[in-house]
């Protein structure tokens, strides 16, 4: 591929760039899965060290020059493109604020996340409150600032993320589904209660690394191009080129939130495992939004993991690495284990059909708080009549409600949405697979690979794109709802 000249004249600061993150991901990896409690301070200096060195290229005077000449450049690639418009929306937003707005900006986030630490195992909304307020207020200044005409200060949070969405298109994908998932939930509990859903036994952290050893095997992730380890938050880290690793968390009593975590960070790392040469070649690896992310990592955990076709290796492999008994448990029953309903107060490792109205009360909340529709002190009550009204259950304190995620004390505005549009859009690449090869059978099988393949070819490889580019190339057709509304219905009702 030809590259344009200021692609040649950037090349030495993305090369600096690449390998000071790829330092940085190696000591983050390190922080959270290795290091002991007394070398977490040094190590976090040394982190933050190699994050300023990043940051400083891209307050380089000359390499804001290029940036701005490559965005201009006609004769661009289409990878360069995408690249220089994602170099200028970072210097875009510095360049609205001065040096010190930026930096009360970010103070009064960390005050306000740091507050949030504290308050927030003590129950204590009030203690958060003024702090939580002040970052929201500022919060609201940025998304004016960074307003065009025609947008929402809540759009610019989206924009953000999803570059190309904002809250009327949103709405439009969220409110058939909202109507589709309230009275789905409600019959799908009613249906689960003629099942006999087997006790769970707890088995201990061996057992389970074996299991999540099966799990990434079964769909394929390369070991010898990666790593597996335990940490209190699972993630997955694309480090470099051959290098994609994941974590997961083991829950004595409940061996199925390990499975699932693999499965997640497992599909993550698959995506980033299947990049392209010609992408690493110009830089635009790692450049996936991040519903475009999740809907790989939802996809292998739920589309594939939660399938009737997945069930046999699932339930042998549970069998050889826990226990042999779960190998007698009839398919049937073994299957609504693995997709058990349980509408609960927390976010993280709801169930299937749960899962995107939790996403849709945290967007209709801080789409209105951002706006100034709400204040903070109305949180509270509207996130307690949302989760009777939505999910049936009933919210008793702050911690577990309107606290639960770190998401609106680290003011990531925006950002939830994602998580439910991942959902949306495996949906549709599920059905196009489907016209083009034997997706159930190659599960059946166990050639999961297949999928990788198809994945490969026709998938990841456009992932730089902006998501409503990606998914026209990927399938042909905008963002719709139908497709997961249907793929629920047929397997919930
Ligand atoms: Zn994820």
């Amino acid at each position: 591929m030809e590259h344009s000249e200021a692609y040649m004249k950037i090349l030495p600061y993305l090369e600096k760039m690449r390998r000071l993150r790829h330092t940085a991901s190696i000591i983050y990896y390190d922080l959270a899965c290795v290091a002991g409690k007394d070398s977490i301070k040094d190590e976090s200096e040394l982190l933050n060290h190699w994050l300023a060195e990043a940051a400083k290229i891209s307050q380089d005077k000359d390499f804001i020059a290029i940036v701005k000449e490559g965005k201009e450049d006609k004769n661009a690639n289409p990878m360069e493109k995408r690249l220089f418009e994602n170099l200028y929306k970072e210097i875009e937003f510095m360049e609205k604020f001065t040096l010190d707005e930026y930096l009360e900006y970010r103070n009064t986030i960390s005050d306000c996340n740091e507050q949030w630490r504290i308050c927030r195992p003590k129950n204590d909304f009030k203690g958060w409150l003024p702090y939580w307020k002040k970052q929201v207020e500022s919060s609201r200044k940025v998304a004016r600032k960074m307003m065009k005409e025609g947008q929402t200060p809540y759009d610019t949070c989206l924009d953000s993320y999803e570059p190309g969405n904002n809250e009327a298109f949103i709405d439009s994908i969220f409110n058939p589904l909202k109507e589709t998932l309230i009275p789905l939930l409600k019959k799908a509990k009613e249906k689960q209660k003629s099942y006999a859903i087997p006790a769970l036994k707890s088995y201990d952290k061996i057992k389970q690394k074996d299991m999540s050893l099966r799990m990434l095997k079964a769909i394929h992730y390369d070991m010898d191009k990666g790593a597996l380890m335990e940490s209190a938050h699972p993630f997955s880290d694309a480090f470099a080129k051959n290098d994609a690793r994941v974590t997961t968390k083991f829950l004595l009593e409940d061996w199925r939130s390990n499975v699932f975590t693999c499965l997640h960070e497992g599909g993550h790392a698959l995506e980033f495992q299947n990049w392209t040469d010609e992408m690493f070649e110009n830089h635009v690896e790692n450049m996936a939004t991040s519903a475009i992310c999740e809907t790989h990592s939802r996809f292998f955990e739920n589309i594939i993991g939660r399938s009737k076709a997945f069930m046999p290796i699932l339930q042998k492999d549970a069998s050889d690495a826990l226990d042999s008994e779960l190998g007698k448990i009839d398919p049937e029953t073994f299957y609504h284990l693995m997709n058990e309903i349980q509408p609960w107060l927390i976010r993280c490792e709801a169930d299937e059909l749960s899962y995107c109205l939790h996403i849709i009360i945290r967007y209709e909340i801080e789409k209105d708080l951002i706006n100034g529709k709400i204040e903070c002190e109305d949180v509270p009550a509207i996130w307690k009549q949302k989760y009777h009204d939505y999910l049936g259950v009933e919210v008793t304190n702050d911690k577990d409600g309107c606290m639960q995620d770190t998401h609106w004390s680290e003011a990531l505005w925006g950002y939830f949405p994602s998580y439910a549009l991942g959902n949306l859009y495996g949906a549709m690449i599920k059905e196009k697979i489907e016209q083009e090869m034997d997706f159930e059978g190659a599960i059946k099988e166990n050639r999961i690979d297949k999928i990788v393949k198809w994945m490969r070819e026709k998938d990841y490889c456009y992932d730089y794109l902006k998501p409503n580019d990606w998914i026209m190339k990927v399938v042909g057709k905008p963002l719709s709802a139908e497709p997961y509304i249907k793929y629920l219905k047929d397997k919930f009702e």
